[in-house]
């Protein structure tokens, strides 16, 4: 038997990881490879929160944290949600984790028994599933379809829940469709959970500042359910500060309270100059988000365009974020010119790494097997060279 546990053996490693590693594989061997399977912004994180990041070090704030967070800092995220958000909290609502990440898992953690039913909407991020097998859940996926922006509907939603459900996730903007939900479809998702009051929701808004389409709504936005509703946000993409490990959820004050327990056990406050930083991003609001936005939608409608020319990929508008997501089924059962039959998402994100340099993410592993993403997250160069790669690829397939 295995020295190690059960619930590390079931543990899945994450696939986007995965093929960033195939991919620093090849270029060690000197091949060019464009990567675009990381969900990471390429800008480096605006000047004056990096100032902030100094002079918090030389102003000694170098020690242990308060295990939610700084208070100003959680007094300013509150005040960022009525701001922005038009949610009323207080900083005692706030905790501040060690990025969005540990901000989801205190939350499941905290909320899940053994055998409670998560409802994932998908495709979905990565982590989700993991989590909930870590608390001993029993993830239920619900997928969106390509008619609908890969958008759950209030009907699919209602139709999935069980007196065992406790718990539904989704993000939006979302990774890795790009969709966002308008405020009447999230009007409808709220009133079936109106309806169901042994039900939480984990609304993961990290994207909230890579908008293209303007209104993000939030769901604690909607009165009826707003205490069932956790808000996850951070500063890892809006801010360009993936690294600074700085997240946060809004929640009640018996929610917050257990999520803080749990991260008092495991991690304690997250670091302290990294919380100055975000403390200082807050207080500059959005112009440099606006800046970086700019920058990605005209990315994605160059990649649009190019991608419009490539046969076979059914890809919807992304509302934001930075992916794309093409549907890429047309190519299961091709083959490639070694003999090789492309038969799933995988082969033939195996196949583009090997043959066109791109490193991209199969669907698999958002709960989508029919297609794949693509970060556009990277320089308009490097995006540009690679669909062209990728276009000549796709063309070797029979
Ligand atoms: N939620 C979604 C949907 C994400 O895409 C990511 C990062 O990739 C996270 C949460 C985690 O972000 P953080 O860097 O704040 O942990």
């Amino acid at each position: 038997s295995s020295v190690l546990s059960d619930r590390i053996s079931a543990l899945q490693e994450s696939q986007t990881i995965a093929m960033a590693k195939k991919a620093r594989e090849l270029m060690a061997q000197g091949i060019d490879v464009i990567n675009l399977s990381f969900g990471e912004p390429d800008f480096q994180t605006p000047e004056y929160i990096r100032d902030a990041a100094k002079q918090a070090l030389d102003e000694g704030y170098t020690k242990y944290t308060p295990v939610p967070g700084y208070l100003d800092l959680r007094q300013a995220i509150a005040d960022k949600l009525q701001r922005e958000n038009q949610l009323d909290y207080k900083a005692e609502n706030i905790v501040v984790s060690t990025g969005a990440k540990q901000a989801l898992a205190n939350a499941v953690m905290s909320l899940v028994n053994p055998g409670d039913e998560v409802i994932v909407f998908a495709p979905y991020w990565v982590s989700y599933e993991e989590m909930v097998r870590l608390a001993e859940g029993v993830s239920v996926t619900l997928l969106g379809t390509l008619e609908n922006d890969y958008k759950v509907t209030a009907t699919q939603l209602e139709a999935a829940i069980t007196p065992r459900t406790k718990l539904i996730m989704y993000s939006s903007p979302c990774n890795p469709t790009g969709s966002v939900f308008t405020r009447p479809e999230l009007s409808a998702l709220a009133e079936v959970v109106a309806r169901h009051p042994q039900v939480h929701v984990l609304a993961d808004e990290i994207y909230e500042y890579i908008n293209f389409v303007g209104e993000h709504v939030s769901l604690a936005q909607f009165d009826a359910i707003k205490d069932r509703v956790i808000t996850i946000n951070g500063f890892s993409k809006g801010y360009a500060m993936t690294g600074w490990r700085v997240g946060y959820l809004a929640a009640t004050r018996e929610i917050a309270a257990a999520c803080e327990k749990m991260q008092s056990q495991i991690t304690s406050g997250t670091c302290s100059v990294a919380q100055r930083a975000a403390l200082a991003a807050l207080q500059g609001g959005r112009s440099s988000a606006d800046t970086m936005v700019a920058a990605y939608r005209r990315r994605r409608d160059m990649v649009l365009e190019q991608v419009a020319e490539i046969p076979g990929f059914k890809t919807p508008t992304p509302s934001g974020a930075f992916y794309i997501f093409p549907d890429v089924s047309a190519y299961f059962g091709q083959t490639a010119p070694n003999g090789v039959v492309i038969t799933t998402a995988s082969d033939l994100a195996l196949f583009l790494l090997n043959d066109a340099h791109v490193a991209a993410v199969t669907g698999e592993a958002f709960g989508a097997p029919n297609c794949m993403r693509f970060s556009t997250a990277a320089s308009d160069e490097r995006l540009h060279e690679a669909f062209v790669r990728i276009k000549a690829s796709l063309a070797k397939l029979v």
